[in-house]
């Protein structure tokens, strides 16, 4: 028996002799290709700047650094994501919170954004920043939060790990038009790989330049940045501020620049093995993902949800059923507040009650550019088999 996982990555020969290149040259880290690959990403997305680093997760750490993110201050994002879109604000010192889901696109409730900025107002506890992440890569209601964020002064990172390649409102998601910094991730299962791998991007010269800073000690070597010293001493860098070794290597952007010229192909793939998931499962009882129309999504995952009341198992029997039967179906994801780190801040089960609905009947099947039509008919015999009473 074969296994299907639940996503992978496509590699070409292109893209392994552009890293075994890099091997051959002079520069393995902090190399030409660094800001070769930045330049490809900020230019496909329209966006000035763009900072690539080790990973999302230490993208996010900066985004939030280099808006101020720190102690007293608080964070707000949606409980279905990766630990990483809140774990980045408590790094900080701040706190954090979350904000219910749209029980459509799972994506942060903008109603749900409203009520909380309006109470909070009152209670005198606004948040600084909001993270809003585009679930699959279906965009979020961007336009909603950034009205919100106009009126109640809060800054937004877009935790677009899911969603290069994806456009909102005819925009592609990256070009920062609604959000202060955008995070991609390239990881493995993420629409493009560089291994490990992130990128932060911005319209914002300042913002750009202390992200720069952050991810490589926030050492610099150029003299306007120095402060001053006797003309007797050598100055050649100076440490001026607290900053980490966030950087990426040479080796991973050959691949990640590599992946870039098949971003759109990608995609295509993705959105043509939706379309035929969304025809081969209308007759299981499973609700398919709902896409809105001014968005295009990455589609970096294929989100079910298991009608239960019309299946004869719990939600974890379809979900070792399927995974007994070699398909490595997943669940993204649990409610982040609903873990013991997080409970043990206070957090309660019930605290976002359409998170916890999506949790309960939520599960992830294989959606991947590779997979095959007869891999997929594989995914959707299982399911039927499964959820047939
Ligand atoms: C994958 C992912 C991350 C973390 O990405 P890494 O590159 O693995 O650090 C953060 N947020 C979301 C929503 C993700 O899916």
């Amino acid at each position: 028996m074969t296994i299907i996982p639940y996503g992978r990555q496509d590699i070409n020969q292109a893209d392994i002799d552009a890293v075994v290149e890099v091997l051959r040259s002079d520069f393995l880290t902090q190399g030409p290709v660094i800001p070769a690959f930045e330049k490809a990403v900020a230019s496909y997305c329209g966006a000035l700047y763009a900072v690539a680093v080790s990973n999302a997760t230490s993208a996010l750490h900066i985004a939030c650094l280099a808006l101020n993110v720190g102690k007293g201050d608080v964070v707000w994002t949606t409980p279905i994501t990766f630990p990483a879109s809140s774990n980045c604000a408590l790094h900080c010192g701040a706190t954090v919170d979350f904000v219910d889901i749209d029980p459509r696109t799972y994506n942060i409730s903008v109603n749900c954004l409203a009520e909380k900025l309006a109470r909070a107002e009152k209670a005198g506890n606004l948040p600084q920043v909001i993270i809003p992440v585009h679930l699959c890569g279906q965009p979020c209601d961007m336009a909603g939060i950034h009205a919100l964020s106009q009126h109640y002064g809060f800054k937004i990172i877009e935790d677009a790990s899911h969603a290069i390649g994806g456009r909102y409102r005819g925009e592609p998601i990256g070009s920062c038009c609604y959000s202060d910094i955008t995070v991609f991730s390239f990881h493995p299962v993420k629409i493009i790989t560089s291994g490990e791998g992130g990128m932060a991007l911005t319209n914002d010269t300042q913002l750009a330049k202390h992200m720069q800073l952050l991810r490589s000690h926030s050492i610099t070597s150029d003299a306007a940045d120095m402060h001053p010293r006797a003309p007797t001493e050598l100055w050649n860098y100076q440490q001026i501020g607290l900053g980490f070794n966030y950087r990426m290597t040479d080796i991973h952007a050959a691949l990640g620049l590599s992946q870039m010229q098949r971003l759109d192909e990608f995609v295509t793939k993705r959105h043509t093995i939706a379309k035929r998931y969304d025809e081969l499962l209308t007759r299981i009882p499973v609700v398919t993902p709902w896409q809105h129309a001014n968005s295009y999504s990455s589609f970096h995952l294929y989100l079910i949800r298991l009608k239960l009341d019309e299946i004869n198992k719990t939600h974890r029997q379809v979900y070792e059923a399927l995974r007994a039967a070699g398909i490595l179906v997943n669940l993204h994801y649990i409610p982040v507040y609903r873990h013991p780190y997080y409970e043990q801040m206070g957090f309660r089960a019930g605290y976002c009650p359409q998170g916890e609905q999506y949790y309960s009947d939520a599960i992830s099947i294989p959606m991947y550019p590779g997979l095959t039509e007869e891999e997929q008919d594989r995914v959707v015999a299982a399911l039927r088999e499964v959820t047939s009473i």
